[in-house]
């Protein structure tokens, strides 16, 4: 049976969009638009992880995530307005386990869905993982050695990292860096991806990390 996402947000559109992708990936969704209905939900529908706005109508989300984590240690992944407000959630320490900022890739809040269950279900696999990213420094741990990356390397890499061995199209990555819908071509990522693996295999004893699936993508590989 498919795990079903929770999502409660009370914009149709921004609902609809994260409902499609989720149910893409093989999750069954349930919309809730009213933030007093939320809980009711939660408890109804035993979801594996809950997509949560905070401004909703009736009782907002930082409110809803206190209830829901009273009772439950399932993911929470707040959508958040603006950039700003993540900071202030963080400040008062609501036990979510992922922020994402308006307008966001629907594609990559999917990958976040997926990086927050393999971090919650499977005991810790990231631990398991040689690779660690470290996102306050923006920096890549293999074998304790750590290569420092740009902003772009980084995201790539957490989206890479999101799903191993996951073959991610140029088109896809390009979607989750650039939300702005700025046009750049292929070979802006091949670029990034360059840079990046010249880096990873610095730290990697020489070895690649990255693959470069040929008129596809990047996936990750890990010997
Ligand atoms: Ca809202």
């Amino acid at each position: 049976m498919a795990q079903t996402v929770l999502i409660v947000e009370d914009e149709a559109k921004v609902a609809e969009l994260l409902a499609d992708y989720m149910q893409q990936s093989g999750f069954a969704t349930v919309v809730i638009n009213d933030g007093a209905l939320a809980k009711q939900a939660f408890i109804r529908d035993q979801p594996c992880v809950v997509l949560l706005d905070v401004m909703l109508p009736n009782r907002d989300g930082m409110e809803i995530c206190k209830e829901i984590r009273a009772c439950s240690n399932v993911p929470i992944i707040m959508i958040t307005a603006r950039v700003e407000e993540v900071d202030r959630l963080l400040g008062l320490d609501l036990g979510a386990d992922d922020y994402v900022c308006k307008p966001f890739s629907p594609r990559e809040v999917v990958a976040r869905v997926k990086a927050v269950l393999r971090r919650t279900q499977n005991g810790n696999t990231a631990e398991q993982l040689p690779l660690k990213l470290d996102e306050t420094r923006y920096t890549a741990e293999v074998n304790s050695q750590q290569a420092e990356l740009t902003v772009v390397e980084f995201k790539l890499l957490q989206i890479l990292l999101s799903d191993p061995g996951h073959i991610y199209s140029r088109i896809l990555l390009m979607d989750c860096i650039y939300d702005d819908h700025r046009i750049v071509s292929d070979r802006t990522i091949d670029s990034h991806i360059k840079k990046l693996r010249k880096k990873l295999s610095v730290i990697n004893n020489g070895e690649d990390i990255i693959r470069s699936v040929y008129g596809v993508g990047y996936k990750l590989e890990f010997a």
